[in-house]
């Protein structure tokens, strides 16, 4: 029996497609193929997939909204787990339990609905639950780590467990999920009671800074760099004269040079020769090194 039968056969019920572009899902519209993609519809057919995939030794790895990441032009081997469908968000009191599909701005709206007040400075990233807590997203002085509770992970081995969020020892942009292959599947978060007009103002003006501030009309995959201690990325890029240096069909920003927006059919190549060369111009410049926040998968063609 071939390995695509077995799966057919012991994958069964579940939506798996091969050899599929995942450009159109990810948010720089670039990237290669998925070997397999599957979209479980709950935690069981999701730990099915990753037991499988251990027991015939092929690679795995999960995705949220794919806002933060770059996919290789090679595509990436083995399977790509889309949690998008796992996103159910339930509130009890003042403590919101998603799934990590859930979709994060669609959660913070939640919030507003309930008149819960901690989860603002989220209403405009687009990112799933599982990716912010993965990535300790973050704006606006809030973080995930401020509210998050606790979460259920399926460990790399296929055991369900709970965290606390001192288990997951976040850091700026940083859990411990990074490091250990867990797959995120809730998240609780502990919110507080608040006024609905005021909770409501804040969500709206974060809203217009962004609109204000960041290329919302082009593909691209958020703020590129870290903030370097002392710093901003944007400031230091601009500074060295890069708003609007473009490789490819891929350019750095000129409303927000921390951004590198997809203007015209740029791959995946573009976005990290870019990336590198960005990194070794500020260096010049201002000495700094900036690091990377945006996650590059995959292979290259
Ligand atoms: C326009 C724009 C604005 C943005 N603004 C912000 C901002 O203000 N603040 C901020 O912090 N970020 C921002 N981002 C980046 C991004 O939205 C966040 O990092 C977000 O948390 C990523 O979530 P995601 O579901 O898209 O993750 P993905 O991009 O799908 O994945 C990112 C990483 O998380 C892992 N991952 C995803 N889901 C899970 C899971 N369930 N379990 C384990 N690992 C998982 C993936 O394997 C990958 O390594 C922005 C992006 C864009 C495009």
């Amino acid at each position: 029996m071939s390995v695509r039968e077995k799966m057919l056969e012991i994958l069964e019920g579940i939506d798996i497609r091969f050899k599929e572009p995942l450009h159109s899902y990810s948010y720089t519209k670039v990237g290669g193929e998925a070997d397999y993609l599957v979209f479980p519809r709950n935690r069981f057919e999701l730990a099915r997939v990753v037991k499988f995939a251990n027991q015939e030794n092929i690679s795995w790895m999960v995705l949220g909204n794919a806002s933060n990441i770059i996919v290789r032009d090679g595509g990436i081997r083995g399977f790509v787990i889309l949690c998008d469908k796992l996103n159910n968000v339930s509130v009890d009191g003042y403590t919101i339990e998603a799934e990590a599909g859930a979709n994060l701005i669609e959660t913070t709206r939640i919030a507003l609905r309930h008149s819960l007040t901690g989860f603002e400075f989220a209403c405009g990233i687009p990112g799933s639950v599982g990716g912010a807590v993965f990535m300790n997203a973050g704006a606006y002085g809030g973080e995930i780590a401020h509210i998050l509770q606790s979460c259920k992970v399926l460990t790399k081995d296929g055991e369900i467990e709970t965290l606390s969020a001192k288990d997951l020892n976040f850091g700026y942009r940083h859990s411990a999920i990074q490091a250990s292959g867990a797959v995120v599947l809730s998240a609780k978060f502990a919110l507080a009671p608040g006024s609905h007009q005021v909770i409501k103002q804040e969500m709206d003006r974060l809203t217009h800074l962004r609109e204000l501030k960041q290329p919302l009309e082009y593909p691209s995959c958020g703020s590129v760099f870290k903030r370097p201690v002392g710093y901003f990325a944007g400031q230091l890029i601009s500074e060295a004269g890069l708003k609007g240096y473009r490789i490819g069909g891929v350019e750095v920003s000129e409303k927000h040079a921390g951004f590198m927006i997809n203007v015209a059919d740029g791959t995946a190549k573009d976005y990290e020769d870019l990336i590198e060369s960005v990194i070794e111009k500020v260096k010049e410049h201002s000495g700094i090194t900036l690091e990377r926040e945006v996650r590059i998968l995959g292979e290259s063609k």
